[in-house]
């Protein structure tokens, strides 16, 4: 397994003449990580590529105004319907649905070159599509295949079909490649590519527009933490709430909806709240646009993933946006942070450890600047669009190649 990430351009991006036709396949409408990381990957293919929607939603609205052709194919109720914890039986009905998707899938991929499923569900559908229409098939892993998020059939199911039929796996980090090969997955056909985030939209950022940001959260000068990401209970956001008690004064401003229907630990979360006497503390600012106008108005980012973090986007996004970043160890976020050189890194359900990091950052300005500068210098060096698109590219040249 080569785990080495694509993290420096090797070769300048090609013009659109010469680009691959490409084929990219998403089960979401709405927009998670996901979701945003493919947006950026095929604005960079836009002219010769399309982008086939499994659901309808604003990720189709972001793909058509950055001048991606896109299309829905909405996925039989029975296969959206599936979770990643689902049983058998689900598994199942929703069969015949797949292989129904899958031809008409198949259809479109007679025009491209490749095709490039966008996480596991559309790999699932695509590994039958690449066998009707002899396409090769490139998997962008973006989950940790581990039973925590995982039945023990969808793992082996993912990793069965990726040696039978996947010609390349590219995960978003080593931790996620690891998980793919822990589970059975092929050494031989995984290659690490970490996301990459563009710093223009943060840079674009101006200090009247901060300040601004800073008035409209109503909180004077009072600390503000930002926890950003989509509400569901793996991503922890509980964890900071029982830490608020121990932080007097200090705020909490949660950005993200529970995007994938997790609406009542949304709701658990408001009566946490109330019931820990932090209401008046903790502000539910639902899913917003302007994250790096949020990111740059807060004093720290914190992120309290209590599993397996696959990558973490926000993480990047904080460092981009100078500002110190705490999160949880494990999964992919060792790979980003640095401890205590360019963030600080806590154990996942630990409040108290929260606590003391949070409360030594406000404590000691100096070193939360330290710690944001450093982080700027590791996300723009080591986490950049074009170093994302860089590494995307070798891949398909590779696997195109290889298919020739
Ligand atoms: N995000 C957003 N609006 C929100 C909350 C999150 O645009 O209200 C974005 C966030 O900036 C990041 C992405 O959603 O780019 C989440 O990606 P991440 O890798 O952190 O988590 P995932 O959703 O993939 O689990």
């Amino acid at each position: 397994m080569n785990t080495n990430p694509d993290s420096v351009p090797s070769q300048p991006l090609k013009d659109n003449k010469s680009q691959p036709k490409i084929l990219f396949i998403d089960h979401a409408g709405v927009m998670g990580g996901g979701q945003y990381s493919l947006l950026d990957i095929a604005r960079h293919f836009a002219g010769s590529c399309k982008v086939l929607l499994f659901a309808d939603g604003p990720f189709r609205e972001r793909l058509q105004q950055a001048g991606v052709a896109v299309e829905v194919l909405a996925a039989p109720r029975k296969v959206s319907g599936v979770s990643r914890q689902a049983t058998l039986l689900q598994d199942l009905r929703a069969v015949a649905g797949v292989l129904h998707l899958a031809r008409s899938v198949a259809k479109h991929a007679r025009d491209y070159d490749l095709i490039y499923a966008n996480g596991q569900k559309p790999m699932v559908v695509s590994a039958f599509v690449a066998r009707l229409a002899n396409k090769p098939l490139i998997w962008h892993l973006r989950d940790t295949l581990t039973v925590q998020f995982e039945s023990r059939l969808h793992l082996w199911l993912a990793t069965t079909l990726a040696n039978c039929f996947v010609a390349r796996v590219i995960a978003n980090s080593k931790a996620t490649a690891e998980a793919f090969v822990q589970s059975g997955g092929r050494a031989d056909l995984v290659q690490t590519v970490y996301n990459g985030i563009s710093v223009a939209p943060f840079r674009a950022v101006t200090s009247e527009q901060v300040a601004a940001a800073r008035q409209q959260f109503g909180v004077g000068s009072a600390p503000v933490i930002g926890a950003f990401g989509r509400i569901a209970p793996w991503k922890g956001q509980h964890v900071l709430l029982e830490a608020l008690p121990q932080l007097p004064g200090v705020h909490v401003l949660f950005v993200g909806d529970a995007i994938f229907g997790e609406d009542a630990y949304g709701k658990k979360l408001r009566e946490q709240a109330v019931a820990l006497g932090v209401a008046d503390r903790a502000h539910f600012l639902g899913f917003r646009q302007d994250i790096p106008l949020l990111m740059s108005a807060v004093d720290m980012v914190v992120h309290t993933a209590v599993e397996a973090e696959p990558f973490g986007r926000v993480l990047v996004e904080g460092m981009l946006a100078r500002k110190p970043v705490v999160a949880t160890r494990g999964g992919g976020t060792p790979e980003i942070i640095e401890n205590d050189v360019s963030g600080l890194l806590v154990p996942p359900s630990d409040a108290k450890a929260l606590v003391v990091a949070i409360g030594g950052l406000l404590a000691n300005p100096a070193s939360a600047q330290r710690l944001a500068e450093a982080g700027h210098a590791v996300a723009l060096q080591r986490f950049s669009l074009e170093a994302l698109l860089a590494g995307v590219m070798r891949q398909v040249d590779d696997v195109l190649a290889r298919h020739r």
